[in-house]
């Protein structure tokens, strides 16, 4: 007699925020489906749908009560999980019928949420999830989740208030996922964390054993260098290279020895440091770590080890208290370290915040004026770092590939080394192969560039 399979129950998932909680998203779509779960891609299919939402600031935290409403219209059976379900009061008083809150990072009680609103008939051959989870990024790359938590206090952050002190993964496990992630696919490994720099401290970069591409069985440290040291020897199936680039790096000391791997290709020469500002005085009320008055000097020592080293940045402007002078400052000193990419902010007070007791509060307007005057040298730098690069022939990983037109000539989406997924620029090349595949990593000739992206053909 033939078995009936029972038809699983599909569940949707809308997720807001950063690149962690897009990785606390996979987490939890890859356990709901080992328990036997499909995944819905629209409203109107799901059983129940997830709502993964960010509180950092109140912008995001507006843009996930949009996202609950709209699920709850569309759905009605809506369960919420992320950041801001640290504030289930608030969800609940502007939607009281959603079916459960749960926090950021708290997997169990999501899923025990999910399986008691849309039980699963688990079936003995319903078990199918690949080997390295479910992923919502394309399969070349691949966030990597190294840490939780923070034990800094930056003054304008509530991060360390949702999701508590650092907790660093064991080493041995963080090269297992990703291995599998590049076993699956992956040629690309985004190192996340709050605070990369910190890895392991919580555990006293206690060593464990792995087992190299090599074969040879050594210990890893529960330390940055360590474990950048050990991606860089990640090859794909086919014995590239992986690109491996570490984001949310605070320049202690000791990110001096990454360097070094980044000048003999070893990992990606790429470094995202939230620097947030460069004024003592406005860094001091930040309360930011690793903050010292020798940085600009290494940033230039870094370059000269690694020329080719791309930086990445984020800076708030409008800073309570930050005086026109404090604001030169930072405009000249973005002028000096010469950064390749920068993100800024107009200080926003985030409900909870130290930041929003100190004195100095800032009109909309100076801190308006403020953002375009960095946008526009921050572009100004951009583009002429761009245009140093034509004539260049660099590496670039295909991320999207278009339709022949006319004249039978087909373009692709791709991204230099210095270029992050979503955050930074692209290289848009013309004339590609009609073989070309998504994740392939070639040869390309720089023929152009504008502020942001660069355009150009593969050789
Ligand atoms: S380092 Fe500062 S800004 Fe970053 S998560 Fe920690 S407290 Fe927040």
């Amino acid at each position: 007699m033939a078995t009936q399979i029972p038809s699983p129950p599909k569940v949707g998932m809308v997720s807001l925020g950063c690149p962690k909680a897009l990785v606390d998203s996979e987490r939890i779509l890859t356990q709901l489906r080992s328990d036997g779960y499909d995944l819905s891609p629209d409203y109107a299919g799901a059983d129940v749908v997830l709502v993964n939402t960010c509180g950092f600031l109140d912008s995001a935290k507006e843009e996930s009560l949009e996202a609950i409403g709209e699920a709850m219209a569309e759905n009605g059976r809506v369960i919420v999980t992320g950041c801001m379900g640290n504030e289930a009061d608030v969800i609940t008083a502007r939607f009281p019928d959603v079916l459960a809150v749960t926090g950021a990072h708290q997997y169990v009680d999501v899923v025990t949420a999910v399986h008691a609103a849309a039980p699963a008939a688990r079936g003995e051959f319903v078990d199918l999830v690949p080997d390295a989870g479910l992923k919502l990024t394309p399969r070349h790359y691949s966030y990597l989740k190294i840490s939780e938590g923070c034990n800094h206090r930056c003054s304008f952050c509530i991060i360390p208030s949702l999701r508590g002190d650092l907790i660093s993964r064991r080493p041995d496990a963080i090269l297992r996922e990703a291995e599998k992630l590049v076993a699956a696919g992956t040629k690309e490994i985004l190192v996340i964390s709050q605070d990369t720099s910190a890895y392991g401290v919580d555990i006293r970069h206690q060593p464990r054993e792995w087992t190299a591409p090599s074969g040879e069985r050594r210990e890893v440290r529960a330390h940055m260098t360590d474990l950048a040291e050990a991606l860089g020897q990640l090859r794909t199936p086919a014995g590239e290279n992986v690109w491996t680039r570490l984001h949310y790096v605070y320049p202690y000391p000791h990110v001096d020895k990454v360097i070094p791997l980044m000048a003999e290709g070893k990992i990606t020469p790429y470094l995202d440091i939230p620097f947030q500002h460069a004024a003592p005085n406005v860094l001091k009320r930040m309360k930011r770590p690793a903050n010292e008055a020798k940085v600009l000097q290494r940033v230039k020592s870094w370059r000269d080890i690694c020329p080719d080293l791309t930086i990445r940045s984020t800076f708030v402007v409008g800073f309570p208290g930050e005086t026109e002078e404090d604001f030169q400052y930072l405009l000249d000193w973005i002028e000096e370290a010469q950064l390749d990419r920068v993100g800024a902010f107009r200080f926003e007070p985030v409900e909870g915040a130290a930041a929003n007791d100190l004195d100095g509060a800032l009109p909309e307007e100076v801190k308006e004026e403020r953002y375009q005057r960095i946008m526009e040298a921050t572009a100004r730098i951009s583009a002429a770092k761009l245009q140093a690069k034509v004539g260049r022939t660099l590496p670039v990983i295909i991320d999207e590939i278009g339709e022949p037109d006319e004249d039978g000539d087909i373009g692709a989406t791709a991204r230099s080394q210095a270029d992050a997924p979503e955050i930074d620029g692209n290289v848009f090349l013309r004339n590609v192969s009609a073989d070309l595949q998504m994740g392939d990593i070639i040869d390309a000739m720089v023929e152009e560039a504008d502020e942001h992206d660069l355009f150009g053909v593969p050789v």
